[in-house]
């Protein structure tokens, strides 16, 4: 049943202790909480289903203020670390509001890599008149204390800033968020609620964030000040330069919201709405909305049309439920994407063609890895071991510093990753070395296993071959 599920989402608690005055929420702040009973009755149904080959998971906190609800973050994660074996990889997120953070929190974030995201909406005089506390006063200074306990004790953490149309400078939120030591944003858009209407925001605002955003981060690229993290275009470059389209959010197929009474939803933004369910733990999943699943950008008719969408991946797909209609999309967060995604295809990618740009050191923050390996490619070409490659005429090629290498061909028509095993072959293809010549020194420089070696050499030769980084001829003796 739940065998192609790698996303949960835990709705811990409804209850908040903020009143922010845009919360999208509001209706729901009581005091239910997820139970260990609730918690313990899916696990055991999750973890039997027996399919988990070992696949990579990500499991995340929400509420409410999740925090709220610390004791049972602590027992879930506990109870995957138990079942640890049945996994790959596990990254643990916390969805939260900022205001709660102590030192026990963080000390058990740290052990558990356990990953914080954390809204701050722009300066402190803006942050304070929306994000406030029961009391109406302002949010913004415990916000800041939370993040410096985690910044002492190392744990990871990132900045969400919700762009409105109250008047907000990109270079001010920025520095600000470096003096607070924040050096990790994703902005974000408004949403509808009842306190923002859109009367006054406008598609020319959003494309002016988008510009200001794009013109900062090169700005700080060629001061060489690298270690700002700019989520929203990073991810962009990310699905560009990557062979495997994003196509959906993975809701459909991968993610479920497991809220605190135990129905199940597609995502975190579905548990409001006890008649967009999917199922529960008796019950189980049904397939509903499967058929949405990587489809959405081509059943939307718009999208099926925009240059971006294997990279944007479409509209909310909670949106598109909601509204009951599969051709509506926010055109505020699609102009938003819109902008990001013309500004990285068009402008960086033109300062990288022209040398500008020669690296993206920011990438190391990534699981490059990762990444990288997902995008290998078999080719079924056989490689002669008689055979000599030789670089194509018109492939570019990018350090990621020690994760890989980015190779562009023909105008960015063709872009590939590669992993090290390629790195440690790309100086012995000269030209002059056979493949078989090059399998054995990588042995004697490694000494590692020679068919193991052989094989990864030709994979990786045919990939590079079949995708026009390099070419191949034939030895003549
Ligand atoms: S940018 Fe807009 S039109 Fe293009 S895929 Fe995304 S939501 Fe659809
Ligand atoms: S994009 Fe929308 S539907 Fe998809 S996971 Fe996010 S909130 Fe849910």
């Amino acid at each position: 049943m739940y065998r192609d599920i790698t996303h949960l989402e835990f709705d811990v608690t409804e209850l908040c202790n903020l009143s922010c005055v845009y919360c999208y929420l509001s209706g729901r702040n009581n005091n239910k909480f997820l139970t260990r009973q609730v918690f313990d009755s899916f696990f055991e149904r999750f973890t039997c289903s027996k399919h988990h080959d070992s696949k990579d998971i990500d499991v995340s906190f929400w509420g409410g203020e999740p925090l709220l609800n610390f004791k049972i973050i602590r027992y879930i994660v506990d109870k995957f670390q138990e079942k640890r074996h049945l996994f790959g990889k596990i990254q643990y997120n916390i969805i939260s509001n900022g205001t709660l953070i102590d030192n026990e929190i963080a000390d058990f974030c740290k052990k558990n890599n356990i990953n914080i995201q954390i809204t701050i909406d722009g300066i402190e005089e803006y942050h304070n008149k929306y994000r406030k506390d029961k009391f109406k006063g302002g949010t913004y200074t415990k916000i800041v204390n939370g993040i410096k306990i985690l910044r002492e004790k190392g744990v990871k953490y990132y900045a969400k800033c919700i762009l409105s149309s109250e008047k907000q400078n990109i270079s001010e939120i920025i520095d600000n968020l470096k003096k607070e030591r924040v050096d990790n944003v994703a902005f974000g858009v408004v949403t509808p609620t009842d306190y923002f209407s859109y009367q006054d925001t406008t598609t020319d605002l959003i494309n002016k964030f988008a510009s200001d955003i794009y013109y900062r981060y090169i700005n700080d690229f060629s001061l060489q000040d690298n270690n700002f993290i700019y989520l929203n275009i990073e991810r962009v470059v990310l699905h560009y330069f990557s062979v495997i389209p994003a196509k959906s959010c993975g809701i459909g197929k991968h993610k479920i919201a497991i809220k605190n009474d135990g129905t199940l939803y597609l995502c975190h933004r579905f548990v409001n709405h006890p008649d967009l369910s999917i199922g529960n733990l008796d019950k189980g999943i049904s397939d509903r909305y499967s058929f949405l699943y990587n489809n959405i950008v081509n059943i939307n008719k718009s999208c099926n049309i925009c240059e971006y969408k294997y990279s944007c991946g479409g509209p909310c797909v909670f949106d598109i439920i909601n509204q009951d209609n599969i051709q509506y999309k926010n055109e505020y967060v699609c102009t938003f994407q819109k902008a990001i995604h013309f500004y990285v295809y068009k402008k960086i990618t033109d300062l990288i063609y022209s040398n500008k740009i020669t690296s993206f050191p920011t990438f190391d923050k990534w699981d490059a890895d990762k990444m990288i390996n997902a995008k290998c490619i078999e080719s079924s070409s056989l490689v002669n071991q008689d055979s000599i490659f030789f670089l194509s005429e018109n492939s570019h090629r990018i350090d990621l510093n020690d994760k890989g290498i980015i190779f562009l061909t023909d105008r960015f028509d063709k872009k590939y990753i590669v992993d090290s095993i390629t790195m440690a072959i790309w100086d012995l293809i000269d030209g002059t070395r056979t493949v078989k010549k090059i399998i054995e020194e990588i042995h004697i420089a490694c000494n590692a296993e020679y068919l193991k070696i052989k094989k990864d050499v030709c994979k990786q030769l045919s990939i590079l071959e079949a995708i026009g980084i390099v070419k191949r001829r034939k030895v003549t003796t």
